[in-house]
């Protein structure tokens, strides 16, 4: 999956539109590309003469085929539009202090499924900005787990590039679901990044907004390309749901269960509520991407309504 487009696009297309959202999946593998240390957003550091960029490629805000991806990724397309493709869904709580979260990392480490994560490091509130840290070790990783999704909002894929860079492998990630959606992006595309090499695990922090104005055209609350979401909305306080999507994602989970670090306190959970939280922010934000009208009918433009009534048997 390739498009003929480079960075002017995605300046143009993106980054002036006001569409970005500091994942910094632009610039985690291209050295043309990189992010404002204040703000977080990214800028094209020099005109490179590619008419492919693997920025604009990478960009989960410039196109993103949904069927397409899903197929690569999971080898097969979503039955259920509001969660995405998924295995199993269950409700957990921590059996010791520490957060579900970190229990999770802690036990990809011991199942031998991670030896690094790239992890975060808020720097400001405000305008919300966290700068990728990638460690080593379980112990480490404690220090880096975010506590709510602000915590998140920064250029974290960069940090999949840097351990890369540093010949890291088996490399897991935890971040937003936008940075899961860049991530999906690399992986889908034809460029030899070296992400399928290097990532190994894939976990994602459910979503209803991460303070930046460009969340506001967000439609993905779960981290539908991940191997596990975790989502505390829709769960009683003190427990999450996890959605388990991927064979990693399960073996886990499995890992966190068999060594006591997380127990199941229900393995067939209600999702009504967790239903109503992706489905408030899904048709929220969908209505802000379409706009009042629709101008993309040739040379017509349509309102919803006009549509809507089009689309009527
Ligand atoms: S890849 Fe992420 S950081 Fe780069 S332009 Fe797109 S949204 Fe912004
Ligand atoms: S709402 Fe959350 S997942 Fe969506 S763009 Fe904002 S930070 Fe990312």
């Amino acid at each position: 999956m390739k498009v003929e487009k480079s960075s002017q696009d995605l300046e143009n297309e993106v980054i002036y539109a006001g569409l970005c959202i500091h994942c910094g999946s632009c610039n985690a593998f291209c050295p043309h590309m990189d992010f404002n240390k204040e703000t977080g957003e990214a800028f094209v550091v020099d005109e490179c003469a590619e008419t492919v960029g693997l920025c604009y490629n990478s960009c989960p805000r410039t196109f993103f085929p949904i069927n397409k991806i899903e197929t690569g990724i999971f080898g097969e397309t979503r039955k259920d539009l509001a969660v995405g493709v998924y295995k199993n869904i269950i409700q957990v709580k921590s059996k010791n202090k520490d957060s579900i979260l970190y229990n999770l990392v802690k036990a990809a480490f011991e199942e031998g499924i991670v030896k690094h994560m790239v992890l975060t490091e808020p720097k400001s509130k405000k305008p919300p900005v966290a700068y990728p840290v990638v460690v080593d070790d379980a112990e480490t990783a404690k220090k880096y787990i975010p506590d709510k999704t602000m915590d998140n909002a920064g250029p974290l894929v960069t940090g999949i590039g840097k351990a890369y860079l540093e010949r890291k492998k088996q490399v897991g990630f935890v971040g937003n679901p936008c940075h899961i959606r860049g991530i999906a992006k690399i992986y889908n595309s034809d460029f030899n990044t070296g992400i399928r090499e290097t990532l190994s695990l894939k976990i994602a922090y459910a979503c209803s907004s991460g303070g930046m104005t460009a969340c506001k055209y967000c439609t993905d609350f779960s981290g539908e390309f991940s191997d596990i979401s975790y989502s505390p909305w829709g769960a009683p306080k003190g427990e999450a749901m996890l959605i388990i999507r991927t064979e990693v994602g399960q073996k886990v989970v499995d890992g966190a269960v068999k060594k006591k670090l997380l127990e199941i306190t229900n393995d067939n959970p209600d999702l009504t509520e967790m239903k109503k939280f992706i489905n408030k922010k899904r048709k929220k934000n969908f209505k802000t991407l379409i706009g009042d009208s629709l101008i993309k009918a040739k040379y017509l433009e349509l309102t919803k309504e006009e549509i809507l009534d089009l689309l009527k048997e």
